[in-house]
């Protein structure tokens, strides 16, 4: 009798967006998912989040991997291109998450109006609310629209939902209250990031998801999705402290951060380690430290942290 094996290889993976160059933020989130995983004996895959054709650009995608390269950060096996697999999402949602998705013709102005006579109402306890936090009213959830034709939503789960995350702690979220029911396919048929991101880590059967804080709200959604479409579950959560200026404010594309320069890579890797709290490693090529960095990992410096403020220079 043959039993079928279960790998037990730890999988971890690197998920960039490429709406911009890699900046020191999304530099630590590399360099801390590989030497953790790889600590761990595992594989680092790395995936190249595009669907959103808006603001991804090809060039992009080609410029951080070109930097990884320099940086000594090399990822096994094929790189994936969610542009690519835009088919496999569509038989997700028309096949296991058929169920939980409704098309909606509510537009941002329609729900601008629906909260605006909400909080003019005596009594209503949606304007406790600051605007920006209201979730979706769920004005369509019968209506049984075309799904073509449409944007399409997901029912979220109305109950909490915890997990162990291994930087943050003990987590609980309610998806349905955090999100509401969030679009998953816009009506020009771009995919949602989240929805992509959550088939792909099943997909790619990934074990450990080591990733920015900013992304934590997103967590317990992406548990449910996994959950419903049939995909194995994620073991290990990590969600990393994010890097800010000297003065808090998070390093993003969005505030202009500061392109990464690779022409002195082994003190872009000192800087990035010294950042993420860890022992200091011997100066040397970047594969050489990285290669002790990995036997020196700790997430102990890291952990119950919400952000790394850059020093003053
Ligand atoms: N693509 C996301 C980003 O670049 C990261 C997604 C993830 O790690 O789950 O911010």
């Amino acid at each position: 009798m043959s039993i079928a094996t279960v790998s037990t290889q730890p999988i971890g993976r690197f998920a960039p967006s490429p709406t911009g160059e890699l900046h020191l933020g999304s530099l630590t989130t590399a360099i801390a998912s590989f030497c953790h995983i790889k600590s761990l004996g595992g594989q680092w895959l790395l995936r190249i989040e595009d669907t959103d054709t808006e603001r991804c650009d090809r060039q992009f995608a080609e410029q951080i991997l070109i930097d990884l390269e320099a940086l000594g950060l090399q990822w096994d096996g094929d790189i994936i291109y969610q542009s690519e697999r835009i088919d496999i999402y569509n038989d997700y949602i028309n096949s296991a998450l058929r169920p939980l998705t409704y098309g909606c013709q509510c537009s941002r102005k329609d729900l601008e109006q629906y909260w605006s006579q909400e909080q003019q109402r005596p009594h209503c306890t949606h304007n406790r609310l600051p605007p920006n936090r209201h979730r979706y009213p769920r004005c369509c959830v019968t209506a049984d629209l075309d799904r073509q034709q449409h944007k399409l939503r997901i029912q979220l789960p109305n109950y909490r939902i915890g997990f162990n995350d291994g930087i943050q702690g003990i987590q609980w979220d309610n998806p349905q209250q955090t999100l509401g029911d969030m679009v998953v396919r816009r009506q020009d048929n771009m995919i949602n990031y989240i929805l992509a991101a959550s088939l792909d880590d099943g997909l790619q059967q990934i074990t450990h998801i080591m990733r920015g804080l900013d992304i934590l709200p997103m967590t317990t959604a992406q548990i449910s999705i996994m959950q419903a479409a049939g995909l194995p579950a994620v073991d290990h959560w990590y969600h990393l402290p994010l890097i800010c200026n000297p003065d808090g404010q998070k390093l993003s594309k969005q505030n202009l951060a500061q392109p990464i320069d690779t022409r002195n890579p082994s003190q872009l890797i000192a800087h990035a380690l010294k950042l993420l709290q860890q022992p200091t490693v011997d100066r040397d090529t970047p594969e050489n430290m990285l290669k002790q960095a990995i036997t020196q990992w700790d997430n102990t410096p890291l952990q119950h942290k919400h952000q790394l403020n850059l020093p003053n220079l």
